[in-house]
C-alpha cells in the first residue's frame, strides 16, 4: 500500500468524529445537520491535503489535536456570516463596513419597532389606513425647509424615481463633469437610462457654462440634473453653473432643476476643519426644486434615500408605482425619526449621532486614545509585536469631501514573526475581525474610527493573533 492510500485510511470516519463532538460543551446548541456538514468539510480538507501531498496535521481521534482542530472548524464554520467589525481603517462612513453606526435613541426606536405592532400605516387620529412616510415628512420639511418630503430605499432610489417621474421618454441635462460613478454600481448615465430619461451631457469635462444648458434646452427636456461630484474633484481651470442660475433657467423654461447631493449634510462641517459645502437647507432654499441625499452618509442615519422639494412634485413621486417598490421598511423609519429628532438642535446631533461625533472628535481626544491603546498593547502583545503611535489622516468616506483629511492618531504595528499581510489577514479572522490599512509595510489601527467600547475588543483580537504566531 501506498503511503498516501495508508494515510486517506487513517481518518476518521463521520461516525467517529460524530461521538467524539458529543461531549464537547461548546456545541451542544449547535444543529446535528450543521455538525455533519461541517465535519464533512473539515476531513474533505484533510483528504485533499493528503492527495496534494501536503502535511494533513494529526489523523487520530484518540489524539486531542485532531478533536481540538475539528471543534475549532465547526465553531468558525457555525459562526453568522454578517457580524460586527472593528473599523481600524480612518475611513469614518466606510461603505463596505456598513457606513453609519447608530446612536442609542435610534436602536431603541429599532427595538420597539421590531418587537412592537406600531403605526407604521396606521392613522391613530382617524383611526384608518396612513401611510409610512407621513410619519416623517413634516420632521423632514421643519429640518431642510422644504415643502414636501418622501423617503425611499437609498439615495440610487431616489434619484431613479425622481428621473422616471419627471423624466421618462425625456431628456435630463447633466454637465459633462458631474458623470459620475459610486463605487462601481451606480453610475449617472446608467440609472438614468433604466429611468427612460435620455441623457443630455452639456459642457467640458471641467467645464460647463449656463448658455450650455440653455442651448441644450428643448420640447423634450424634461429635467435639469446637477449631481455632486461625490469621490472626485475637478480641480484646474474649471467651472460649474450656480444653483442661482440654474433654477433661473428652470423658471423660465418650466422646467424642474433636481439636484442629487449625494451625501447632503444637515450640518455646516466647516467648523470642524472641513471645506464648505453646501447644506440640504442651503440648497432648499437655493430655489432647487427636488433634492435628494443619502440617509446613511452626513446624515449619520440608516439605510434611506431622502427626497425633498416642491409639493406638487414630490406628489407626483409619491403617486409614482415605483415607490411601492423603493419603499422603506419600518426599522429604517424608526431610526430615522430618532436621527432626525437630534437635529432639532444642531449640538444634540454633534454630540449624540456618532458619525458627527466622530468627524468633531478633536484630534487631542484621538491622540489620548491612541496612548492608552498603545499602552495595552505592549502590555498584552508587546513580545511578538512593535507598536508605535503615529500621526496619520482619517477620511470622511462615503463619497464625501474625498480630498480632505481629519488629522488623527494610529497606532503602527511591527508584527516580529508574521508579515505585516499575514496579520492583516489573520486580524480579519478573529471572532471580531479588526480592520486597519496597511501602509509602508506596517499595519495601521486609526483611532478616530475606534470607539471607546471597542478598545477591549481590539486588544483581544490582536492578543490571539500574537498568542497563535508565537506558538506555530
Ligand atoms: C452616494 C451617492 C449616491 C448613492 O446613494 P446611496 O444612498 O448609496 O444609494 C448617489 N449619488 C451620489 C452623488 C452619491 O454620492
Amino acid at each position: 500500500m501506498s503511503e498516501k492510500q495508508n494515510l486517506l485510511r487513517r481518518i476518521p470516519n463521520m461516525q467517529d468524529c460524530l461521538r467524539s463532538l458529543a461531549s464537547v460543551e461548546a456545541l451542544q446548541a449547535i444543529p446535528v445537520q450543521r455538525l455533519k456538514r461541517c465535519t464533512r468539510e473539515f476531513l474533505e480538507q484533510k483528504r485533499q491535503l493528503i492527495l496534494n501531498d501536503k502535511d494533513p496535521g494529526p489523523l487520530s481521534l484518540e489524539q486531542g489535536a485532531l478533536r481540538d482542530q475539528l471543534v475549532a472548524h465547526v465553531l468558525r464554520g457555525h459562526r453568522p456570516r454578517f457580524r460586527p467589525v472593528i473599523n481600524a481603517s480612518g475611513v469614518i462612513i466606510h461603505t463596505n463596513l456598513g457606513r453609519s453606526l447608530l446612536p442609542e435613541s435610534a436602536m431603541d426606536a429599532l427595538l420597539a419597532a421590531g418587537s412592537r405592532y406600531s403605526n407604521l400605516e396606521f392613522n391613530l387620529d382617524s383611526g384608518k389606513r396612513g401611510s409610512r412616510y407621513s410619519l416623517v415628512e413634516e420632521l423632514i420639511c421643519e429640518i431642510t425647509g422644504a415643502e414636501a418630503a418622501l423617503v425611499v430605499n437609498n439615495n440610487a432610489a431616489a434619484v431613479l424615481i425622481v428621473l422616471e417621474t419627471l423624466a421618462r421618454g425625456k431628456e435630463a441635462i447633466v454637465s459633462r463633469g458631474q458623470l459620475v460613478e459610486i463605487g462601481g454600481s451606480f453610475r449617472i448615465p446608467d440609472v438614468m437610462a433604466r429611468s427612460g430619461a435620455r441623457l443630455v451631457e452639456v459642457g467640458a469635462t471641467n467645464r460647463t457654462h449656463l448658455r450650455d444648458y440653455q442651448q441644450a434646452v428643448t420640447q423634450e427636456t424634461g429635467v435639469l440634473l446637477k449631481v455632486h461630484c461625490s469621490n472626485y474633484r475637478i480641480i484646474g481651470f474649471t467651472s460649474e453653473v450656480s444653483n442661482q442660475e440654474l433654477v433661473a433657467l428652470g423658471r423660465e423654461q418650466g422646467i424642474p432643476v433636481v439636484e442629487d447631493l449625494g451625501s447632503g449634510s444637515l450640518i455646516d462641517l466647516s467648523r470642524f476643519g472641513l471645506e464648505k459645502e453646501p447644506t440640504v437647507q442651503e440648497v432648499v432654499a437655493s430655489g432647487v426644486d427636488v433634492v435628494t441625499f443619502s440617509g446613511d452618509k452626513l446624515l449619520g442615519g440608516p439605510q434611506a434615500g431622502i427626497i425633498v422639494g416642491r409639493h406638487s412634485i414630490v406628489e407626483q413621486i409619491k403617486n409614482n408605482p415605483l415607490n411601492r417598490a423603493l419603499r422603506i421598511d419600518k426599522f429604517t423609519l424608526a431610526g430615522l425619526e430618532s436621527i432626525l429628532r437630534l437635529y432639532l438642535d444642531e449640538s444634540e446631533a454633534i454630540a449624540r449621532i456618532p458619525t458627527l461625533q466622530m468627524i468633531a472628535a478633536p484630534v487631542e481626544q484621538v491622540e489620548e486614545r491612541a496612548r492608552r491603546c498603545l499602552k495595552m498593547l505592549n502590555q498584552r502583545c508587546g513580545g511578538s509585536c512593535r507598536f508605535d503611535l503615529v500621526e496619520v489622516s482619517s477620511r470622511v468616506g462615503g463619497g464625501a469631501m474625498p480630498e480632505q483629511d481629519l488629522a488623527s492618531w494610529a497606532i503602527a504595528v511591527t508584527p516580529l514573526s508574521l508579515s505585516p499581510s499575514r496579520l492583516e489577514n489573520n486580524l480579519r479572522r478573529q471572532p471580531v475581525p479588526v480592520i486597519g490599512r496597511l501602509e509602508d509595510n506596517r499595519l495601521l489601527f486609526d483611532l478616530r474610527t475606534v470607539r471607546e467600547q471597542e478598545l477591549e475588543l481590539l486588544l483581544e483580537a490582536v492578543a490571539a493573533v500574537c498568542e497563535s504566531s508565537t506558538r506555530t
